[in-house]
């Protein structure tokens, strides 16, 4: 799959995810921001600059890409003890905007 935003980038994503949505449209968990660019999370807590996010997980049940920081941020970060784990998610939650509508400019050929 190719994604397009500011330049041309091939994305792999699974053939069973959603089509991205129009921008503005509510968020389908197509997958296509995170595998093109890693969020501001992403780049501040997993060091991660470019490519697919690491915490982008696939969820077969549902058909949808999801938020592994967001699900679960131990898994990520090692030295996030357990029992900050909820006030992380609520932090990251609200960070990452989970839920509101898609603000991915990127387009698919
Ligand atoms: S924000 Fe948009 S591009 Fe990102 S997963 Fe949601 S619908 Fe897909
Ligand atoms: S941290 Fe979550 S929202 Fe941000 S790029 Fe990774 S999977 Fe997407």
């Amino acid at each position: 799959m190719q994604a397009s935003g500011n330049d041309n980038q091939i994305i792999w994503l699974q053939a069973e995810a959603p089509a991205k949505p129009h921008i503005g449209q509510a968020c389908n968990g197509c997958g296509v921001c995170c595998a093109a660019e890693p969020c501001p999370v992403a780049r501040v807590f997993l060091r991660q600059m470019r490519g697919t996010c690491r915490a982008l997980e696939w969820h077969a049940d549902v058909s949808q890409y999801r938020c592994g920081m967001l699900l679960r941020p131990a898994h990520y970060l090692f030295l996030l003890p357990r029992f900050l784990e909820t006030r992380f998610r609520s932090l990251i939650r609200r960070w990452i905007a989970a839920g509101v509508a898609c603000d991915s400019d990127a387009y698919i050929d």
